[in-house]
């Protein structure tokens, strides 16, 4: 006699597959433009691919320590002193992760209680949701609403009380592209000490600001420095999002947590891969400044096209994302269409905003466009727009 199997975990039987994994495959489909998922299609800088490749042959193959190689664990202090004037122990604060993905669990892991309240900032990276609710915890949605993306301060402090452990803060903000002022910043570090709470600061587009924002980590405020988690990634600083190397600055207070957090989850993160990007976070400034005057020339030539062709280009601060109001363009459906729409008919991809939003009543006109692309296919995707908005003569209909 066998049993009918038993259900399986019900947070993860009702979690959808990524909706960038989704919107790829879409891409591949139909042979589309894929600027949806943010990955560029240029390579990171060769010395630090280099070093990659030498320190493979190099034998040293095997589990690296715990919290990280020292090379890295001291490049990460010493990045945190230069760009933030902050002091780091490497040994004792600094922990590297296989990628920011796992930092974030990691930070959750390491702070939250079944029970808790985690307050949590719509538009929201899609991890952030599913992981405080398999820790047991509650979230507390506060909503930025475009195309301002203000933090909207009351609705900030009502979602702390008594039972708050944290806040997530995510700047610069995918999708929003927005990156925090020191106002904000400062409203948020005062929420997070009156309440003796925890900050998880997902940094990740740290240095991919532009137009003369810079990254401020909350982590450099006043009384803030035993409270923040500060999360960095080599995918974003050098252009080499599948090497999936993330690392965390923390108190040692917290990092003892994060790092039995990420024993748990990974326990380590390939040696080599560690030893190339700290030979990147030695770089000199102009790297850091050419990484973001480059970027910033993708954003404004998709950006102009985008506008040229009718979209309502909302202002992207940093990150590799432009969010788009499509609605002047007449289409006749939902975001979620409409980026269907586009990769099916224009063979250009997006991904619809609403997705990055918890609540049932999200913005539904909004589709995020990648920048981090190579000219060409920049202008090839903005031809193809262009194709496909003359053939539909001005009115655009959704498909089906
Ligand atoms: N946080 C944000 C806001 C992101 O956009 C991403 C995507 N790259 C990540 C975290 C994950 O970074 P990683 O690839 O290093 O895991
Ligand atoms: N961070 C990337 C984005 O927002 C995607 C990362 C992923 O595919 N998980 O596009």
């Amino acid at each position: 006699m066998t049993a009918p199997a038993k259900s399986q975990n019900a947070l993860l039987s009702a979690t959808g597959t990524t909706v960038f994994t989704v919107m790829s495959a879409l891409a591949v489909q139909h042979g589309a433009i894929n600027l949806g998922q943010g990955f560029p299609d240029y390579e990171g800088p060769e010395d630090v691919v280099r070093a990659a490749a030498d320190a493979l042959m190099d034998g040293r193959n095997q589990y690296p320590p715990l919290t990280g190689v020292p090379e890295l664990r001291t490049a990460v202090a010493e990045a945190n002193r230069r760009f933030y004037g902050l002091e780091v122990d490497p040994a004792s604060e600094v922990v590297v992760t296989s990628g920011a993905t796992e930092a974030i669990t990691a930070c959750l892991m390491a702070v939250l209680d079944a029970g808790d309240e985690c307050v949590l900032i719509e538009p929201l990276y899609d991890t952030y949701l599913p992981v405080v609710r398999m820790l047991g915890a509650v979230p507390k949605l506060v909503r930025l609403t475009p195309p301002r993306w203000e933090l909207p301060r009351a609705e900030l402090a009502a979602a702390f009380g008594p039972k708050t452990k944290a806040i997530l803060l995510n700047s610069p903000m995918n999708p929003a592209g927005k990156v925090f002022t020191a106002a904000e910043l400062a409203f948020v570090a005062d929420l997070v000490q009156r309440h003796g709470a925890y900050a998880i600061c997902d940094e990740v587009y740290e240095h991919l600001t532009f137009d003369g924002w810079s990254h401020i980590p909350l982590m450099t405020l006043p009384g803030m420095r035993e409270r923040c988690m500060r999360i960095g990634s080599a995918g974003k600083t050098f252009s080499l999002t599948g090497w999936k190397v993330g690392y965390i600055t923390a108190d040692r207070s917290l990092a003892q947590n994060v790092m039995k957090a990420h024993q748990l989850l990974t326990f380590t993160t390939p040696p080599n891969l560690q030893r190339a990007v700290a030979v990147g976070l030695a770089k000199g400034d102009d790297y850091f400044a050419g990484l973001s005057t480059s970027l910033q020339a993708r954003r404004d030539r998709l950006g102009a096209g985008l506008a040229a062709l009718g979209f309502g280009v909302l202002p992207t601060q940093g990150s590799y994302f432009i969010t788009t109001d499509f609605r002047p363009l007449g289409f006749n459906g939902d975001d979620v269409a409409f980026c269907r729409h586009i990769t099916e008919t224009a063979k250009v991809t997006a991904i619809p905003v609403s997705a990055f939003y918890a609540g049932p009543d999200a913005p539904t006109h909004y589709a995020r466009f990648a920048f981090c692309k190579g000219e060409a296919v920049l202008d090839e995707a903005l031809a193809r727009l262009a194709a496909w908005k003359a053939s539909r003569g001005g009115e655009v209909r959704a498909a089906g």
